[in-house]
């Protein structure tokens, strides 16, 4: 994916185009926003440029076509995880992945001249990871690139933070919530109206940001069809313009389904922080609404 088709984060994108047109890269970045605001989605197209053979992301080079199926050998992602003695326990980013961050950052970048290492929810690095990490920034190896995914800037020590280039994301605006809406609604309708085939086709390489955004856009959609039910003026809705079609949908709900719908959605995005598949998630959200709508 290249940064120019991330349409809502235009000062995010701008600085980071700019850092790629020429300007110096710098070794760590912050990526600081809301989950959901597409901090990962951009940390990925970032990186693929920053892999790429051409240096803009064209999409048909060899490190571009890694980069984008996440096979890359010198793209690291690094998600928090559960202690491997209690798969339910509390996700953390702990020493070993920071110091087999180390290791990696060590060796010779394998196809071009850069290796990338991401980190999901960096704020999750626990006990002495920090202390650590701030080790490896303060010396990066040559050719290293850090991008951390938090929530504010005081979510991991003030040291860690000064080394980083800072990038704001903004939380979505109105008109990513109709957007999100819209695709919620349309993802219902086509996996009613044409089965699971239609689903998997839709959900196919759904990264977890996306995943997020269409579980927001589901809760949203039952939120909305609760006013509708309720006959709220079309200016309460998330997207005043689909009044309509939300009201013809809202036909095929009772109160009582909407709400459990909602504890649905609510309960799917807690499993998406605990690192289960994006794909099935959105799959099940879609699956459990479709049956509890007429
Ligand atoms: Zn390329």
């Amino acid at each position: 994916m290249a940064l120019e088709t991330i349409r809502d984060q235009p000062r995010a994108v701008e600085l980071l185009r700019r850092a790629l047109g020429g300007e110096r890269v710098a070794h760590a970045y912050a990526f600081v926003g809301p989950a959901g605001s597409g901090r990962m989605t951009t940390a990925r197209a970032f990186a693929q440029a920053l892999l790429c053979e051409t240096g803009r992301a064209c999409g048909r080079c060899r490190a571009c076509t890694l980069a984008a199926s996440a096979q890359h050998p010198d793209l690291h992602v690094i998600v928090p995880t559960p202690p491997e003695s209690n798969p339910r326990g509390a996700r953390t980013i702990r020493i070993g992945a920071i110091r087999e961050l180390e290791r990696q950052a060590a060796l010779r970048p394998a196809l071009g001249g850069r290796r990338v290492f991401v980190l999901d929810e960096a704020e999750r690095m626990t006990g002495e990871s920090p202390q650590a990490f701030l080790k490896f920034l303060e010396e990066p190896p040559v050719g290293t690139v850090v991008i951390l995914a938090l929530p504010g800037v005081r979510a991991v020590p003030a040291t860690v933070i000064s080394r980083c280039q800072i990038v704001r994301f903004q939380a979505r605006g109105a008109g990513q919530t109709a957007t999100i809406v819209g695709e919620a609604l349309a993802l219902l309708q086509a996996a009613r109206g044409e089965g699971a085939p239609a689903l998997f086709r839709r959900t196919d390489r759904l990264d977890r940001d996306r995943a997020e955004a269409l579980i927001d856009g589901c809760w949203l959609l039952c939120r909305d069809l609760l006013l509708a039910r309720a006959g709220a003026p079309a200016v309460l809705l998330s997207d005043a313009e689909r009044a309509a079609e939300l009201t013809a949908e809202a036909g095929r709900w009772t109160d009582d389904d909407l709400l459990a719908a909602i504890a649905i959605c609510r309960q799917a995005r807690e499993t998406l922080i605990n690192n289960v598949t994006p794909r099935l998630t959105v799959e099940m959200v879609v699956g459990r609404l479709l049956a509890r709508a007429a």
